[in-house]
């Protein structure tokens, strides 16, 4: 019965179903690699009744884990009352006020106000408009660039998309918009070196065009590139001294990702513009926002004299808004953040034991709960595999056969294994996580004799 209930999901997703970020080709061929059923905890369970865990969070944005039935009752009870009413117009409802309000509260100093959308690209592409909006309101239209760095991902929609620096996202539609520059990545550069890459871009292109800086505090789906430590410092000295703008991608690294509520908070520097999606309701409904600084906010207020043309149906959606509250809640109530440092402290010593018994294992990092450990030939001079060897891409089958999802970030010839596990993880759960890759790797370095 449940082999025929696959058999038929299976020729109807290949039939109807175009997958996100997939490859067409592998879903044709093999039907999707997963149908999952139901989540409890950090575990999925599938059709099959078999169960692993999601050391991803899914997309990184399953902050409190699978199952709690409370986002599910905020979500029927606001539904129940106003389950949608809009926010044009300057209509408003209480659950668009009071998430407004919290996020305001968790945010640093000086950010008082959001702009609310569905997710992470909306969030983006709002903060790149209403930067250049800003300078138009500052009299200074001609800033309109936007400089953001290889390896980072922003999204999929028009601005974040040209904001991307992973060029395989350019290949369907060209890079959108050629206000877009791309900077150096930290990832195996000093402070020093990054931070002069920058400022060459600035002068070439000239600082009075430019808009703003935007930048995950770790790079995510880049491979969890960790910044050094002074590094933002410097970035946030550079944009003061050139007038720009600095945006904030919280989008991963937001709601106790990293141990801190933000990511840029281990190095105490504040943005003028922060955006949020996944963890603001840990994925259990789309939502998102931008956070202005007070600075911005008040010329919005002074100087528009009009209306603000931007706006999505969904902005401030009332159910949305009415879960992510419950989401913020329970985070703060059950200290995930705190377990997040915790456990991302145990995850990272967990890397760094199998790193001292596999000489296949190179860099292991972790902030937090988001984490890497990079595969090479040789860990002494950091040497990469061939890509034709595909080692990290196996490693992640095997992890799945072995009851693990993880990612493998392969850009530019790396072998980059990624973890982001649900922040509720406990000990017990790290070390079970830990001797699934520990396995795996050696079941990979044993198959392909590496
Ligand atoms: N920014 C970052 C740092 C992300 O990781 C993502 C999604 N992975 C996005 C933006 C885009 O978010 P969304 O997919 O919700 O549009």
């Amino acid at each position: 019965m449940r082999n025929n209930v696959k058999k038929s999901l299976t020729e109807l997703d290949q039939r109807h179903f175009i997958h996100p970020t997939s490859s067409i080709k592998q879903q044709q061929e093999h039907g999707p690699a997963f149908i999952f059923t139901e989540g409890d905890g950090i575990y999925l369970k599938d059709n099959n009744g078999r169960e692993l865990i999601d050391a991803m969070s899914s997309l990184w944005n399953v902050n409190i884990g699978y199952g709690r039935k409370e986002l599910g009752k905020a979500a029927q009870q606001q539904m129940d009352t106003l389950a949608f009413s809009s926010a044009f117009s300057t209509f408003s409802h209480e659950p668009a006020i009071r998430l407004s309000e919290k996020l305001a509260e968790l945010a640093p100093d000086g950010l008082n106000a959001v702009f609310l959308t569905s997710g992470g690209s909306e969030s983006n592409d709002s903060a790149f408009k209403l930067a250049r909006h800003y300078w138009k309101l500052r009299d200074q239209p001609e800033r309109k660039k936007i400089i953001s760095r290889q390896r980072a991902y922003h999204g999929v929609s028009s601005g974040s998309t040209s904001a991307t620096g992973i060029p395989q996202f350019w290949e369907m539609a060209g890079l959108l918009s050629t206000d877009f520059i791309h900077a150096d990545t930290p990832y195996e550069l000093g402070t020093a070196q990054a931070i002069a890459s920058i400022r060459n871009l600035i002068e070439n292109e000239g600082p009075e065009t430019i808009a703003a800086f935007v930048a995950e505090p770790v790079q995510g789906a880049g491979g969890i590139i960790i910044p050094p430590d002074d590094y933002f410092q410097e970035i946030r000295k550079l944009c003061d001294e050139y007038g720009i703008l600095f945006i904030a991608d919280e989008v991963i690294t937001g709601f106790g990702r990293t141990g801190t509520m933000f990511g840029l908070e281990h190095w105490g520097v504040v943005p003028d513009m922060m955006t949020l999606a996944k963890g603001i309701t840990s994925g259990y409904i789309p939502q998102g926002g931008v956070m202005v600084s007070d600075e911005i906010h008040e010329t919005l207020k002074e100087k528009s004299e009009g209306t603000l043309f931007h706006g999505f149906t969904y902005s401030g959606h009332p159910t949305a808004c009415a879960v992510a509250l419950k989401n913020i809640e329970i985070i703060e109530n059950e200290n995930l953040v705190e377990n997040s440092k915790e456990m991302g402290d145990e995850m990272l010593n967990g890397f760094r034991s199998i790193k001292d018994k596999i000489d296949i294992i190179g860099n292991v990092r972790s902030l937090g709960l988001l984490g890497a450990v990079e595969l090479v030939e040789d860990p002494s001079t950091n040497k990469r595999f061939s890509p034709s060897l595909k080692v990290a891409p196996r490693v992640v089958e095997i992890l799945a056969e072995r009851g693990m999802i993880c990612r493998s970030v392969t850009y530019d010839s790396t072998d980059i294994i990624t973890f982001a596990p649900p922040l509720i993880i406990n000990k017990e759960q790290i070390d079970n996580m830990i001797e699934i890759l520990y396995d795996s790797i050696l079941e990979v370095r044993r198959e392909k004799n590496i």
